[in-house]
């Protein structure tokens, strides 16, 4: 970070970020200019020729010469960065006093800049940078926020001031594309391809496909994305824009839409929002060992029991959502389903979730899709940590894992933002058809 820090200083535009020095340089330039001029009013040329050498014998001959003011910030001695890392048990005074500074310091740091909480929550790992004056006094400090955001305080004449330093990351489109053939996962790694976009990818899909039970070997997908750069170095991946996955003959695409209010979602070609009112699944299906057996004998009456939902076999402490919208109607804990939750949907819905370790909600509670109301256990009458998940409309228990696409058609643009829609997922359509035609996805079926 710091080393960047570094680098950056010879760059001209870093003159915004270090207003303070470049005053001074712009200051001693006007000073070296002024002692030149005192010089000139001599009575001949010989004066006259003589003064700019004379001058530069008084002033840093850098400070003068404007092309070189960038690299005067960056020779300088006195202007180096010291780096130092927070280590594990660190605290800002034990780092000040590693730096070789005083408490006073720091404490005319705290007690005078702006913006200081981000010191007090500092964590192992976080940069910081010092600069010392020749007084071996501090007179300007870093703190990296993340890669991409650092605060420096400098040194005024009234204290320190705060400045916010971000960085704009390079943004760059990749396209990848694998066939599974054991799991998406699995694909996907051997693709290239994050963690971050393997499960963004299921939650864009979440809703017309479940990545438990319909993912079959030799399925495969296409996905356009970007990944963030910064001075060359990877920094992660950034949106989703674009993804197909064909799937047993059929084929699901979603656009990454921004409409005129700025919101952002997914949509199918034909502008259907790919957020369902319910998930198919609720948890991520990375984390889904196998399909639990509900033909089971029950371990406790030896019997097979009804079954009314669905077993995902997942290890304990794997957090369960919400399937949908919705408020907490019940949670507490019974002999049968141990820790439990309930959520009603709008009138017609309830969704339960049974066995749970332990219980994210209360009676009561608002939640919204995907958020976590429990984790995966054993609790109650269960042979092994699994969820049982099951879904009812008005009363009646249906099938959690064929109901959605029984529900309700999911929003979609609207007619006036259409042409905006298409105009801005053309480009991106495109690009999905002709990878997709070079390699033959979607040909044979
Ligand atoms: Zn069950």
């Amino acid at each position: 970070m710091f080393n960047r820090s570094l680098k950056r200083h010879a760059e001209p535009k870093d003159s915004v970020r270090f207003p303070r020095r470049h005053l001074a340089i712009a200051a001693s330039t006007l000073i070296a200019l002024g002692v030149s001029l005192l010089m000139l009013p001599g009575e001949n040329a010989e004066a006259k020729r003589t003064a700019i050498p004379l001058n530069l014998d008084l002033t840093p001959r850098a400070a003068i010469e404007s092309p070189a003011e960038e690299t005067y910030a960056f020779t300088e001695p006195e202007q180096e960065w010291l780096e130092m890392e927070v280590r594990p048990g660190d605290s800002l005074s034990s780092i000040f006093s590693r730096a070789k500074l005083t408490p006073q310091d720091l404490h005319e740091l705290i007690s005078t800049a702006k913006k200081t909480k981000a010191l007090n929550t500092i964590r192992p790992g976080q940069k910081l940078g010092f600069q010392v004056d020749d007084n071996g006094k501090l007179s300007a400090m870093s703190l990296q926020i993340d890669k991409l955001n650092s605060l420096v305080y400098e040194r005024g004449v009234t204290g320190f001031t705060t400045t916010e330093v971000s960085e704009t990351p390079e943004v760059r489109q990749r396209v990848a594309s694998a066939t599974i053939t054991s799991s998406l996962y699995k694909a996907a790694q051997d693709a290239g391809v994050n963690q971050s976009i393997i499960m963004e990818l299921a939650n864009i899909f979440g809703g017309v496909l479940d990545f438990v039970y319909d993912v079959r070997k030799n399925d495969y997908f296409i996905v356009i994305y970007e990944e963030l750069y910064l001075n060359g170095e990877h920094l992660g991946s950034g949106q989703i824009l674009a993804a197909q996955y064909f799937n047993q003959g059929d084929s699901f695409e979603a656009y990454r839409y921004i409409n005129k209010e700025g919101d952002v979602d997914y949509f199918s070609e034909r502008g259907e929002s790919m957020r369902k009112a319910f998930l198919r699944a609720p948890l991520d299906f990375t984390r889904i060992s196998s399909r639990f057996d509900p033909k089971r004998l029950h371990p406790v009456f030896k019997t097979v029991r009804p079954h009314r939902g669905i077993d995902y076999a997942a290890s304990r402490g794997t957090p369960v959502y919400a399937a949908g919208d919705g408020r907490v109607q019940e949670a507490g804990y019974s002999k049968a389903n141990g820790n439990y939750v309930f959520i009603k949907h709008g009138e017609a819905y309830v969704t339960k979730y049974l066995h749970l370790h332990k219980r994210a909600v209360s009676k009561g509670e608002r939640v919204r899709q995907r958020e976590t109301i429990g984790w995966v256990g054993s609790t109650g009458y269960a042979t092994g940590p699994h969820l049982h998940y099951e879904f009812l409309m008005n009363g009646v228990h249906r099938n959690p894992a064929t109901i959605v696409d029984k529900l309700p058609p999911p929003t979609k643009v609207s007619q006036a933002a259409m042409p905006d829609f298409l105009s801005q997922i053309s480009g991106l359509q495109l690009q999905l058809r002709t990878y997709a035609a070079q390699r033959n996805y979607g040909s044979e079926g």
